[in-house]
């Protein structure tokens, strides 16, 4: 005796087709994509699209044979910007996308953006996004040598005009024409803007290749401030900066010409973003490690969705269009490199319309309790600040 069942698999082998076009389509999108996708678990990386392989110099075999690791892939991942990524990726499941290098197979690095989502499962897994970002990373180099030499070539004929214009002025007092005081004052006015947008151009291209030079000596802030404070008074009669001095005496180990620049830009920021407010108010705070400069004025204020970002480069918060207030976006970049390059941090406290504080702090000096002497023996000899 024997028994028999029928069964219709047209709709099996239908689904199945279905899923193998699927599938199909699936590969198709993922291996046609100018974006290197691949699968990660734990720090291996277990498939990956064709893309990604090409990039990386890898093929299926070293997949296979999980020869891939994401140590070597990825060795950005050990830094604190990736830490940082990977923290996000734990906590939210995705990663904001950043700039790294992958290690070729070959050695060669390749600059990329990478992104990612992650599924928590016993193990970490995730896909991962890569963009190869070389063409953007060569045009930011060639615009940062561009940068340096623009700068380089424009100092040269800079200082020769510089030159011409005393000697002219010289001259042109000898012979007691009507004016000439005030034409020669103007002269050195835009001179002196040229030379300070040059010296900044400088200083950003010298940032980036972290060329910046500091001197190391015992600086003063209160006298630094009192001096830069008398200079931009002396320029600006628009306004009146109220200086409240430290209690106890306030001795960093910096440079002292570029601490001096911190505290000149942050007041001209003050004057320049407060143009109908008068009073710029500078405070200094000595704790018992540390010493506190703040710098508020009663103007514009900054957006608050735009303060993290006027730190940048070339960044501005003010709209293009307003040209009530000129600027190229780097006097704070400079500023925020200094005061890191000093082991300090900087802050800001804004509103719009409602004004702005700036918070520098510095580290104390260990020796400031051994005070004023030690100051005033550097003192001697030390420039004074000439311009705003
Ligand atoms: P710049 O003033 O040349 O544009 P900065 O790097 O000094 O460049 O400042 C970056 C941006 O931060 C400015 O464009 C401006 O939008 C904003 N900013 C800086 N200081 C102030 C301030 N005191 N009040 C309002 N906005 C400010």
């Amino acid at each position: 005796m024997w028994l028999s069942t029928c069964t219709d698999i047209d709709d099996q082998k239908r689904t199945e087709e279905t899923l193998r076009q699927s599938q199909k389509r699936v590969d198709l999108l993922m291996n046609s994509s100018i974006i290197g996708i691949f699968c990660a678990e734990d720090d291996e990386i277990v498939c990956a699209n064709t893309t990604f392989l090409r990039m990386t110099g890898n093929s299926q075999e070293d997949l296979q044979q999980r020869n891939v690791p994401w140590a070597t892939t990825t060795p950005a991942l050990a830094s604190s910007f990736s830490q940082q990524a990977y923290q996000e990726m734990v906590a939210h499941h995705c990663m904001t996308p950043f700039e790294m290098e992958l290690v070729c197979k070959d050695g060669s690095h390749l600059p990329v953006l990478l992104g990612g989502i992650a599924f928590h499962e016993e193990v970490l897994q995730g896909v991962g996004f890569v963009m190869d970002n070389s063409a953007c990373r060569e045009l930011e180099q060639r615009k940062d040598t561009f940068l340096g030499m623009i700068s380089h070539e424009l100092k040269t004929p800079l200082a020769s005009l510089k030159l011409q214009t005393q000697f002219l002025r010289k001259k042109l007092e000898k012979q007691d024409l009507p004016n000439v005081e005030v034409v020669c004052a103007r002269m050195d006015t835009q001179l002196h803007a040229v030379t300070r947008l040059v010296d900044e151009l400088l200083d950003v291209s010298h940032i980036q290749t972290g060329k910046l030079e500091y001197a190391q000596e015992m600086v003063d802030l209160d006298e630094i401030l009192e001096e830069v404070v008398g200079v931009i008074q002396g320029v600006h009669t628009t306004h009146t900066i109220m200086l409240r001095h430290a209690a106890s005496p306030a001795a960093v180990v910096g440079d002292r010409d570029r601490l001096a620049r911190v505290f000149l830009n942050l007041l001209s920021n003050a004057i320049k973003y407060a143009p109908d407010a008068p009073l710029i108010e500078v405070g200094l705070a000595t704790e018992a490690s540390a010493v506190t400069i703040s710098v508020r004025d009663q103007g514009i204020g900054i957006p608050r969705e735009l303060q993290g970002r006027i730190f940048e480069r070339f960044y501005r918060a003010v709209p293009l269009q307003q040209c009530a207030f000129p600027g190229l976006g780097m006097g704070l970049y400079i500023v925020a490199e200094i005061v890191r390059r000093h082991g300090g941090t900087i802050r800001v406290e804004s509103e719009k319309g409602k004004g702005s504080i700036f918070h520098v702090t510095f580290p104390l000096a260990a020796s400031r309790r051994g005070g004023p002497e030690v100051l005033k023996e550097k003192r001697d000899g030390q420039d004074s600040i000439k311009s705003v």
